[in-house]
């Protein structure tokens, strides 16, 4: 499988994603790596358009066939963009992570696109980021 993974430059994160990854039998696949993630393919103007031709050339490059993209609970990124929390993560996540996929759907006509976030679990004695859990 020739796969990408658009997710948070956030290194707390990268276990996780490197776990995803080597659940979905992707532990090779390339990465596009920024703060937020998914989130710069939200935004309106130069920012989206640079991160587009970054996929773009990933796709073309290797004939990228899946997207992953990823997305994680208590992003600072997210804070930073949003001027602060206090706002229901999950279902902000989930609503631009299904804003992104169909943007690339419509982009790049043969790219299946599969999204997920990475949840915070406070619970237990470390509070630590979960497994990867997929969004529909
Ligand atoms: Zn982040």
């Amino acid at each position: 499988m020739t796969a990408l993974f658009i997710a948070c430059a956030d290194g707390r994160v990268a276990a996780a994603l490197a776990a995803l990854q080597e659940k979905e039998g992707a532990s090779d696949a390339d990465r596009f790596l920024v703060p937020g993630g998914p989130l710069v393919l939200t935004k309106p103007g130069t920012e989206r358009r640079v991160a587009l031709d970054c996929v773009r050339t990933q796709i073309d490059l290797h004939g990228i066939r899946t997207i992953y993209l990823v997305s994680h609970q208590e992003c600072p990124a997210y804070e930073h963009s949003l001027g602060g929390l206090g706002f229901d993560q999950q279902e902000l996540l989930a609503r631009d992570l299904r804003r992104v996929k169909a943007l690339l759907e419509n982009t790049f006509a043969d790219v299946e696109v599969r999204c997920f976030i990475i949840p915070w679990r406070e619970s237990g004695a470390a509070p630590a980021f979960g497994e990867a859990e997929p969004v529909e």
